[in-house]
């Protein structure tokens, strides 16, 4: 089969490999339909995850059907059409029974193999899903296989930070409505102003989770006015990094204060510094872009003297479809536009350049076959 290996830093390379076999009982062999370019694929990509083996599959997004079963897995049979949270989990351990699947005590991330352990990813014909029965989920009618894709990661991830961040902010509203009559007659997220730092896939995502959970004034920087534009269209006020001062516009329309919700969907030092500047004091801080940095662009002072609420941390996907399946079928929003490229697997060591450097108004990649 064909697949998109990991050489080195910057070098992926599209090989013929060999289709994987069920190893375990618990083994499902998904045969891809679509899978996905990600933002932390990069990680990998550039060599900021280091220690990746040579020829390691790439890619942790992908769809497909069930091709073959070991004889344990329970649910599913040949023929079922699924997607995969981008790692896997176990379904009864300490975190898994906690909703936090994505911290499973056997799960591992697709696309990662480091001295020979760990498991391919989804850039391939097919993949190997150990623990099958409790990570792979059947998608229902109605949801195509792009969508299904964008499920697998970035709309549960974008979800998940607007979730956190409004739950963190939950305590002071419900404070507001107890002791301010006129907010007892208001929707919960009237008044409220979120900020979203980053409209790469995962912060375009968290625009739509937020106004779909309630959200009605939200705003959204970029430097790129494409993604500037899908961000408009999903219900966000765009606001240019560059050409404007985000900060000072934020600023006038709190009445000095700040945003009471800054969701960062970025990953690195200068948009949490950003993220942090932009939030007013109490305010909630839901970081979820992967940042390698070793510190904080803000000291414990700084955090104590905002009375900051920080909240991060990888998406437990396979719990939080739960919740994304439903907003999905609501078909409130064309999530699909995220997409512009579709791609092949065999164009992959292309479709890696034209995502890293955001090439041709690339917001994100899909191959088919
Ligand atoms: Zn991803
Ligand atoms: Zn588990």
């Amino acid at each position: 089969m064909q697949a998109i290996t990991f050489q080195q830093p910057y070098k992926v390379l599209v090989k013929t490999v060999p289709i994987p076999k069920i190893l375990q009982d618990t083994d499902v062999i998904v045969k891809v339909c679509v899978s996905g370019l990600c933002g932390s694929d990069l990680h990998v990509y550039r060599g900021d995850e280091v220690g990746i083996d040579k020829d390691t599959i790439m890619g942790h997004e992908f769809m497909g059907i069930v091709n073959e079963i070991g004889s344990n897995v329970k649910d599913l049979k040949v023929g079922d059409r699924v997607l995969s949270p981008f790692s896997n989990c176990c379904g009864e351990c300490f975190y898994c029974c906690r909703g936090i699947t994505s911290r499973c005590e056997k799960g591992q991330l697709f696309g990662c193999l480091k001295n020979g352990y760990g498991i391919h990813g989804g850039q391939a014909e097919y993949v190997r899903v150990p623990l099958a029965s409790s990570t792979l989920v059947k998608i229902p009618e109605g949801i195509s296989d792009n969508t299904a894709l964008l499920l697998c990661d970035v709309l549960c991830t974008g979800y998940f930070c607007a979730e956190n961040g409004l739950n963190e902010l939950a305590p002071q509203i419900s404070y507001l409505k107890q002791y301010k009559l006129e907010y007892q007659k208001k929707d919960e997220y009237d008044d409220i102003v979120v900020v979203v730092v980053g409209c790469g896939p995962v912060g375009l995502m968290s625009i739509a989770s937020a106004i779909y959970l309630g959200v009605k004034t939200i705003y959204s920087i970029d430097s790129i006015q494409e993604r500037l534009e899908i961000a408009k269209e999903f219900g966000a006020t765009p606001i240019h990094l560059i050409d404007e001062n985000p900060i000072e516009k934020i600023k006038e329309i709190t009445n000095g204060r700040g945003a009471d919700i800054v969701l960062e969907a970025v990953g690195n030092l200068s948009s949490l510094d950003l993220s942090f500047k932009l939030l007013r004091p109490a305010g909630v801080l839901s970081s979820i872009g992967l940042n390698h940095s070793n510190t904080f662009p803000f000291n414990p002072n700084d955090g104590y003297h905002k009375n900051l609420k920080y909240i991060s941390g990888r998406c437990p996907v396979r719990q939080i479809l739960t919740k994304t399946i439903p907003f999905v079928l609501s078909k409130k929003f064309n999530f699909e536009k995220i997409i512009t490229h579709e791609m092949k697997l065999s164009d992959g060591e292309k479709a890696y350049e034209i995502f890293e450097k955001k090439l041709d108004k690339c917001v994100k990649v899909v191959f088919k076959k």
